[in-house]
């Protein structure tokens, strides 16, 4: 016979899922109502609320997919392009390779522009790639690239995209809950992020928010949208004022989604994203102190997800397992081209306190002074709690 679970405990410090706070975990333990019960129509109008504070919008069509971020993805390329449409996608990292993937398989012409993992995307470099082909109809971009750290500001892109009639879309698996997103403000037509990173809520939801440009090119779309689980024509129905069945909702997903935003917004918007932002500081401090590299220049830094060179002679599994056996403690490792050559630390949501950052500084002075480097004694926790 199986015994019942009882996983470790963890401290969930990598890029994601973060650790889920306490009363959203009591959440998911709260018996079932029907998805056309009259009461969780009612939780569905709170989600949808609190979603559109959470974007920073007003966009009607805003709800969260059944599936994690990258449903959220494929519901946007999914549902806004057709087949020989071409589109054109930074990739400066493995979300952007994502999106690319994505289109394609959407039957999406792309045109790709690069930059370096750990660089954001030259808005030269989109312009030029838009005035050499005008019949670029959408641009997407990832506003937080978890593989490397990277913030893409977002607003000289919108009026690019939008000075070229196109559409422009939006990554925010990783910004939504850490930092602003503003959906509104940046002139995004399309965005979507999932539940697990600084949302705090477990894996399983992709809220997506489209505007009335995003909508206007679903309304005259010539073929149907190849997906039938993620066509939002038939998904808005349901979650509009028809509520129509369309497929079972993720009822505990749905109490645990609107748990979270309930929590974001008890703190306050501005006070998570400032929580990130100095909690952020203090560990990148730390690390800095200890003598290690920074992937991202200073300017360009997440303060949700800091990646870190490992240092030569280091050995990066070694670390990640002591880590992990000795404390508890969750990082991630480099994905790609970044593969042993950055550790990816996350400070998301509920796991964004200040007890994690001085455990975590604390823990890896231990390990990497066994591995043989020098590090002057307490320097990392020190340099936190001082910019603290
Ligand atoms: C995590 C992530 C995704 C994919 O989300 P999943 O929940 O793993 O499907 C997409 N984009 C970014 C920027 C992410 O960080």
């Amino acid at each position: 016979m199986l015994r019942a679970l009882k996983p470790s405990p963890r401290i969930l410090m990598g890029p994601g899922p973060s650790d889920v706070h306490p009363e959203v975990l009591r959440s998911l333990s709260i018996p079932l109502l029907g998805h056309l019960d009259p009461e969780f129509l009612e939780i569905m109008n709170d989600i949808m609320e609190l979603l559109r504070q959470a974007f920073g919008t007003e966009n009607l069509l805003t709800v969260p997919m059944s599936g994690t971020g990258s449903a959220g993805m494929e519901t946007v390329f999914a549902n806004l392009l057709e087949p020989g449409d071409h589109v054109l996608i930074g990739v400066n990292g493995l979300f952007g390779q994502r999106m690319a993937d994505v289109a394609r398989r959407c039957g999406g012409i792309v045109t790709e522009i690069h930059a370096d993992w750990g660089d954001t995307l030259s808005e030269d470099e989109l312009a030029a790639a838009l005035e050499a082909n005008p019949d670029i109809g959408m641009v997407a971009v990832v506003h937080a690239e978890t593989s490397t750290g990277v913030q893409q500001p977002l607003k000289g892109i919108s009026d690019l995209a939008h000075s070229h009639d196109c559409l422009f879309v939006v990554d925010a698996v990783t910004s939504l809950g850490g930092i602003p997103v503003d959906v509104d403000q940046h002139g995004v037509d399309a965005c979507y992020s999932g539940t697990q990173k600084c949302l705090s809520a477990p894996p399983g939801l992709a809220p997506v928010s489209l505007g009335y440009r995003a909508l206007e090119r679903m309304d005259q779309r010539k073929t149907p949208v190849q997906s039938w689980y993620l066509d939002l024509s038939m998904i808005r129905s349901y979650w509009g004022s028809e509520r129509s069945y369309h497929h079972t909702a993720p009822i505990s997903m749905n109490y645990a989604l609107r748990e979270a935003l309930r929590l974001l917004f008890e703190e306050g918007l501005d006070n998570v994203y400032q929580r990130h932002a100095r909690l952020g500081k203090a560990l990148q401090n730390g690390l800095e102190a200890m003598g290690l590299d920074l992937h991202v220049a200073e300017k360009h830094r997440l303060p949700q997800l800091t990646s870190v060179r490992i240092p030569k002679g280091i050995d990066d599994m070694t670390v990640r397992r002591e880590l992990l056996a000795g404390f508890g403690i969750e990082i991630g490792g480099g994905l790609g081209e970044l593969k042993g050559v950055i550790w990816r630390v996350g400070l998301m949501g509920h796991s964004c306190s200040p007890n994690n950052v001085m455990l975590f500084l604390s823990a890896m002075e231990q390990i990497l002074r066994r591995q043989g480097m020098t590090i002057p004694e307490g320097v990392g926790p020190q340099a936190a709690w001082a910019s603290l």
